[in-house]
């Protein structure tokens, strides 16, 4: 496709290995205003830029999509990380992010919302998106507010089956029932209540009552037991399910039965997930529960099951679960008992480097599915796609630069989040992002921040038919064979 002689585009992107999840090629991207004009054969887009971005010898990918971060979520005595500090994001790679709306009586779901957005708005430095959480004796005036929030740009609703905000399964069948009326997806934190607490009550009256206990008061079956009842929940309401933060290979079996009977049901799992084990717990000289998360981190046959389901697609997504809380909170505030016991990861800028460091560099990923997970398939599947998660003709210019070349060390002081720690510590990375553009304009050049730190946007969303219709999903999460 030749240019129109004398066009002047905004920036242009030479040189660079474009990365879809359909394929890898060099080619030269041209941006006009928001979204991307032309993408072609280099020497083929002859036209001039207002701005040349030179990524020779590096990966041009889509914006990373976060399908799971929380900001400014008091809970447990704390109140993590706010969104004033999101451009961390962007030095990650993440260009859209989604975090969650918690209802709670006697606020109705629309007050909840209208609270979240006024809290997040001109505060957020890349763009967002909000899934809704329905908490505790969900009303029936709540429960009619579902299908009007659907239709509003939030399609996707939470429940919970343990912790804090739990529903029973009465209320979350008759959320899901509302959730299947509306055309919207259902999600779901799947750890059994009853059983970690039994396990909890046993671990005491043991003596033990160490915080690395958790590893055996939420084991795999905890997951497994909850995923297998939401799936039977998912499939007689007929609604769509994704599955946040999954770490148990019991439990990945369990949705892939469901997925190979052609059930519209999706897993996510988590970046700690795939980076560490339970045995960190019990390493107590260098804080060792910083490394626990809700659900826990499982073991190493867990992480190994998970690489394999993320390469297979009995897996779609990858999440941050980004909820900062800074190590004294944790210790000091949330506790280190096995009965009371802290979590949070301080994730979201090390989403895509770890998973390109894990999964491509070392060879568990095409980058093709690299990008599939951190970026298109979380936009297929949250209702964002083909706006955001691809590099087309008319998507949003959501663009990283990503040097697969470059080596370096993760310190928590060189992040950009405002974590005091960081449990990748001392890593060495190979991959490294280099610039991060949203919507045209470059927001992170070379380890800067240069452009706008309250720039980002609210995104209503709307899902695609074939996520939530799906008799048989076939290539919609793997378009890389
Ligand atoms: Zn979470």
């Amino acid at each position: 496709m030749q240019s129109r002689e004398g066009q002047l585009f905004d920036l242009l992107i030479r040189g660079g290995t474009v990365v879809t999840a359909e394929a890898s090629a060099l080619l030269d991207i041209a941006v006009e205003g928001e979204r991307i004009a032309q993408i072609a054969p280099p020497g083929v887009l002859l036209a001039e830029a207002k701005r040349v971005l030179d990524a020779t010898g590096c990966l041009v990918l889509p914006g990373g999509v976060d399908p799971h971060c929380h900001y400014g979520l008091k809970v447990f005595g704390v109140e993590a990380e706010t969104q004033d500090h999101s451009a961390a994001a962007a030095f990650g790679g993440t260009t859209t992010l989604l975090d969650f709306v918690f209802q709670e009586p006697p606020a109705s779901l629309h007050d909840a919302i209208r609270a979240k957005q006024e809290e997040a708005a001109g505060r957020m430095a890349v763009d967002y998106g909000f899934h809704a959480v329905l908490t505790g004796e969900i009303p029936f005036e709540v429960m009619d507010e579902i299908g009007d929030v659907i239709r509003g740009g939030i399609p996707t609703i939470k429940t919970m089956m343990t912790y804090h905000w739990m529903c029973d399964d009465g209320h979350r069948f008759g959320v899901m029932q509302q959730v299947a009326e509306h055309g919207g997806l259902s999600v779901v934190h799947a750890e059994d209540d009853a059983i970690a607490n039994w396990l909890t009550k046993k671990a005491l009256r043991e003596g033990k009552t160490h915080g690395a206990y958790i590893a055996e008061t939420r084991p795999a079956l905890v997951e497994e037991a909850a995923i297998r009842r939401v799936l039977l929940l998912a499939e007689r309401t007929g609604s769509p399910l994704y599955i946040l933060h999954m770490g148990a290979a019991s439990g990945v079996a369990a949705l892939a039965e469901s997925r190979e009977r052609g059930l519209p049901v999706y897993g996510e799992t988590l970046t700690p997930y795939l980076s560490f084990t339970s045995d960190k717990l019990w390493d107590d000289a260098n804080r060792g529960l910083l490394w626990n998360n809700y659900p826990t981190i499982k073991s190493q046959s867990d992480q190994d099951e998970l690489w394999a389901a993320l390469a297979d697609d009995r897996l779609q997504a990858v999440g941050s679960d980004h909820f900062l809380v800074k190590a004294s909170d944790r210790y000091e505030k949330m506790g280190t008992t096995v009965d009371a016991l802290q979590c949070g990861q301080a994730g979201v800028e090390l989403r895509l480097p770890v998973l390109y460091h894990l999964g491509v560099h070392q060879g568990r990923l095409t980058p093709s599915r690299f990008v599939e997970v951190v970026s298109t398939n979380p936009a297929k599947l949250m209702g964002l796609y083909p706006r955001k998660g691809t590099l087309a003709v008319g998507s949003d210019a959501d663009i990283v630069l990503l040097d697969p070349r470059a080596t370096w060390t993760v310190r928590h002081e060189d992040l950009h989040m405002t974590a005091d720690y960081s449990c990748w510590e001392g890593w060495e990375l190979t991959g490294q992002v280099r610039t991060t553009v949203l919507r045209g304009s470059i927001l992170v050049e070379e380890g800067r921040l240069v452009g706008d730190p309250r720039g980002g946007r609210f995104q209503e969303r709307r899902l695609l038919p074939e996520v939530i219709a799906n008799p048989r999903s076939g290539g919609l999460t793997r378009a890389s064979g």
